[in-house]
């Protein structure tokens, strides 16, 4: 699993924040020399397209979209595989509140003036499926679709194969009046992951002013995985305003136990072996 961008809501960029990284949601997970499933089209993805056109040969393969907030979508017209004639994303993404095809939600970001040309002049061809709360296979992944709490649809995703699992929620709104309650959806998609990759972008003094903004304090993000038994977990999601002196301070807060997951905070380039 490779982290190519590791920040929520806009890009950042600066001294304070070079280490862990400025771009926002991508993550790849890749199986031997297959095509990456990528999860997310954030700003990191453009990083990931650089590689893979390093490699020779058009890029035939899948994205989960968790759902459409800018920091989630903004890399896709800068995915350079998009301007091949040999390339081919399904792209899965959820059903929109006013009816909206995924498709049409999506695409009509990539058009005159929000972008200099239309998705369709692009030689890449995307292919956009509507999905809610879903089984399904992309490649030799099983994937498990659960709409989770956020601000608009929002899609968490369990990913298995071989016997190992990861779960992917970047963006998941704690109850807002603080407490650690788990909604039903998040259980089914977390229980027992090797690798839980979660929102973590609040400070417990931040949530108290943005209960409502869709995210969590990484203390909710350790309860969770503490409580559905996970492996690893990866605090992702990181506030554009969170410097990397501030992401170690918290890291040391939140790795205090003997019975707890291991924790790691996502950081642009790494990657990640999922194994138990
Ligand atoms: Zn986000
Ligand atoms: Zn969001």
């Amino acid at each position: 699993m490779t982290f190519h961008g590791v920040r929520g809501s806009t890009p950042c960029h600066g001294p304070d924040t070079h280490r862990y990284g400025g771009n926002t949601s991508c993550v790849s997970l890749r199986v031997g020399d297959e095509s990456p499933l990528i999860l997310d089209l954030g700003t990191g993805v453009r990083y990931l397209g650089h590689q893979l056109r390093t490699e020779g040969r058009p890029f035939v393969g899948a994205a989960l979209l968790t759902h459409l907030h800018w920091d989630h979508v903004q890399g896709l017209p800068f995915f350079p595989p998009v301007l091949d004639a040999g390339t081919r994303m399904d792209i899965y993404a959820p059903t929109q509140d006013d009816g909206r095809p995924a498709r049409v939600a999506l695409l009509d970001m990539i058009k005159p003036p929000m972008f200099p040309v239309d998705v369709s002049d692009l030689p890449g061809i995307l292919d956009v499926h509507t999905i809610g709360d879903c089984e399904f296979k992309v490649g030799q992944f099983s994937v498990t679709s659960r709409f989770i709490p956020h601000i608009g649809p929002t899609l968490g995703y369990r990913i298995e194969h071989g016997g190992r699992s990861v779960a992917y929620l970047p963006d998941h709104q704690q109850p807002i009046d603080g407490s650690f309650d788990i909604a039903d959806a998040v259980v089914n998609l977390v229980e027992g992951v090797d690798l839980l990759i979660h929102d973590s972008q609040y400070t417990v003094e931040e949530f108290r002013h943005r209960s409502d903004w869709g995210h969590c304090t990484g203390d909710y993000a350790l309860h969770i995985a503490r409580t559905l038994n996970v492996g690893t977990l990866v605090m992702f999601h990181h506030d554009p305003s969170r410097t990397d002196d501030a992401l170690d301070s918290n890291l040391s807060s939140w790795t205090a136990g003997d019975d707890d997951p291991r924790v790691v905070l996502a950081r642009e380039g790494m990657t990640i072996a999922v194994e138990r």
